[in-house]
């Protein structure tokens, strides 16, 4: 028998930490939205896996280099351990369709809205002999692009008002997610966790 688990899909930048309006290249520019890391602690505590699906065309763009990509999410992991906590996994996509590049444009199946990332991950934990149960999993994020992912992907859609907070334009689109919250906080000790299945 499989082992199951419960996912959050996580959207890094305006969703976990401030949107400084430019991509995060340093350590000093990423800032946790108030409340998120206690958030991501007790989604952890109770039982949820927690993975970050970052869009980072600032790798393509010429403006952020992978390695500080990576650097960043050490970094996210040195605040969350401060509340005891981490997250699992992360994704990040360097690819944008106006920015051609020869050695990230294969990567353009990743770019949410497209599900690539999400699937990547379901496979990694697949291939560690784990089922990611998506009827019990959430993709919470601050722009529309997150909540068709995670429409797409088969997840449970949650927009917080944070970063861009795209509430209008996914109303205009019909792209609807099943809640939304004024932040990741609220998304998770309100919604998340009284509507587990
Ligand atoms: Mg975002």
């Amino acid at each position: 028998m499989v082992r199951k688990v419960k996912v959050l899909f996580l959207d890094r930048d305006g969703t976990i930490n401030r949107d400084i309006g430019t991509y995060v290249t340093t350590r000093e520019q990423f800032q946790l939205i108030k409340g998120a890391d206690v958030a991501i602690a007790l989604a952890k505590q109770a039982g949820y896996e927690i993975v970050i699906i970052t869009n980072q065309a600032g790798i393509a763009k010429g403006i952020v280099t992978p390695e500080q990509v990576e650097d960043i999410h050490v970094y996210l992991n040195e605040l969350l351990a401060v509340r005891n906590t981490s997250f699992d996994r992360s994704y990040y996509c360097p690819t944008h369709p106006d920015y051609p590049h020869p050695e990230y444009d294969r990567f353009a199946w990743c770019r949410k809205p497209e599900t690539g990332m999400v699937d990547q991950a379901v496979a990694d934990y697949l291939s560690s002999g784990v089922e990611v149960d998506k009827m019990q999993s959430f993709f919470i994020g601050d722009k529309t692009v997150d909540v068709e992912c995670g429409l797409r992907a088969g997840l449970r859609p949650i927009l917080v008002r944070t970063g861009h907070g795209e509430e209008e334009l996914c109303h205009e689109r019909r792209i609807t997610p099943e809640f939304v919250a004024d932040n990741l906080y609220q998304a998770i000790t309100e919604y998340v966790l009284l509507n587990a299945c």
